[in-house]
């Protein structure tokens, strides 16, 4: 009869089998929570999945926020589109406005209550420089 001992699977004791060959633990005890273990194991994979769904989480939280960027762009972009379409008079002025007002108004006036100068020019009154610029031939000295 064989007398030699087994060691444990689970707790590593020196142990007599009652069933040999088939008996890996010491006891059921053992047998159980190193099934436990084992069972752990992937369950231990759930953890890091877990630790994964973490991720995705975050993942989905970027997502979100990047999401939240998008409509908020949208909303612009929908605001961008609105004010195309808002009535230029019911519209604050910008500066912007001023110079596309600037722009679309003549630059030179012709100035009538000045005599053209030496050379004949009229005197136009220059918008953007707010000065008086003679150029140009008067009319009235056409011959
Ligand atoms: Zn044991």
């Amino acid at each position: 009869m064989e007398t030699r001992t087994y060691e444990c699977q689970y707790c590593r004791k020196d142990y007599v089998p009652k069933r040999r060959g088939v008996q890996k633990f010491c006891s059921n005890s053992c047998r159980v929570r190193s099934h436990q273990l084992k069972n752990k194991k992937p369950k231990g994979t759930e953890v890091t999945t877990g630790n994964n769904t973490k991720t995705d989480k975050t993942k989905i939280e970027e997502m979100s926020i990047a999401g939240v960027a998008n409509s908020l762009g949208g909303n612009l972009a929908a605001q961008g589109l609105i004010s195309l379409f808002t009535k230029e008079e019911n519209k604050p002025a910008t500066k912007g406005d001023l110079l596309k007002l600037a722009a679309s108004l003549k630059r030179y006036h012709q100035v009538k209550n000045l005599p053209p100068n030496h050379l004949g020019q009229i005197p136009n009154f220059d918008l953007y420089k707010g000065e008086i610029v003679y150029f140009g031939l008067s009319l009235s000295f056409k011959n």
